[in-house]
């Protein structure tokens, strides 16, 4: 597997994405926002996701271990070297997982919240592995961060609500599934195989690049992977980042921030 990435932060903040391969593994993950509330750690976001990603490679590293039970000790690991931390905040640092990991002759893929993998198969056609029960949850609080311009005082407010109200049903039954401070999420991801035969190009990546298909509608799956062949990940960035330059404050595509954390691994055979 030939692996080519890149990650580019959405603003003045550090980049909450993380990214990392192998040549037999690809890594994403999404550090959830904080919107500004507290989180009982004190390393922050951009920390937790740079050891949980460190810890994933390790844990995965030995083919005989499953994907879910690799991130289950990835996540113990992480909760094990921050204990000063107060990690049953319901705040606690947490991200999106997606991995793709060659094993023989078959690909296995993992995908905890809405980071998703885009195989693209031999006959050209687009296999999409995406958990979206974060969208199902707290519909009124979100229609209402939507309904403002981003920069706006009512958009941050209405964000700050939005996250509180997560916290709440995060990692729960009734909620949605998240990589935190606890190893029972790695139970709720979704997961599965392809034979390698039939898979020409894989795409993994962080909802900021993917929502030029899924929320700008301004290319479908066969276009980004003629462009990620074309000009890399660096390109198809530069082409998400274009796309949102056009409607800067949200009101064409209302969105929590103008422009997203954005991050994709290519990989080819
Ligand atoms: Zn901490």
């Amino acid at each position: 597997m030939q692996v080519c990435f890149d990650s580019v932060g959405g603003g003045a903040n550090p980049n909450e994405d993380w990214v990392g391969s192998s040549p037999a593994l690809a890594v994403v993950l999404d550090g959830l926002s904080t919107a500004g509330l507290s989180t009982g750690c004190r390393h922050g976001v951009p920390w937790f996701v740079a050891h949980l990603g460190g810890h994933l490679m390790a844990t995965l590293a030995d083919p005989s271990v499953t994907l879910p039970d690799g991130l289950a000790s990835a996540l113990e690991r992480v909760a094990a070297i921050h204990p000063e931390c107060d990690l049953a905040n319901p705040g606690t640092p947490s991200a999106t997982v997606a991995v793709l990991r060659q094993r023989y002759g078959v690909l296995d893929y993992l995908v905890l919240a809405d980071s998703p993998v885009v195989l693209e198969g031999t006959s050209g056609d687009h296999t999409v592995i995406t958990d979206l029960r974060v969208d199902e949850v707290l519909p009124e609080l979100r229609a209402e961060v939507e309904q403002y311009e981003t920069h706006t005082s009512k958009h941050r407010e209405a964000l700050q609500r939005l996250v509180l109200a997560q916290r709440q049903v995060r990692n729960t039954p009734d909620g949605y599934w998240v990589a935190g401070a606890n190893p029972e999420a790695a139970r709720h991801c979704i997961t599965g195989s392809a034979k390698i035969g039939n898979v020409r190009s894989a795409a993994v990546m962080s909802d900021g690049v993917s929502r030029l298909v899924t929320e700008y509608g301004m290319s479908t799956w066969k276009e980004m992977f003629t462009l990620l062949r074309m000009d890399g990940p660096r390109g198809l960035i530069e082409t998400v980042r274009q796309t949102e330059a056009t409607d800067p404050t949200g009101r064409r595509w209302p969105r929590y921030k103008s422009g997203d954390d954005a991050t994709v691994a290519f990989c080819q055979w």
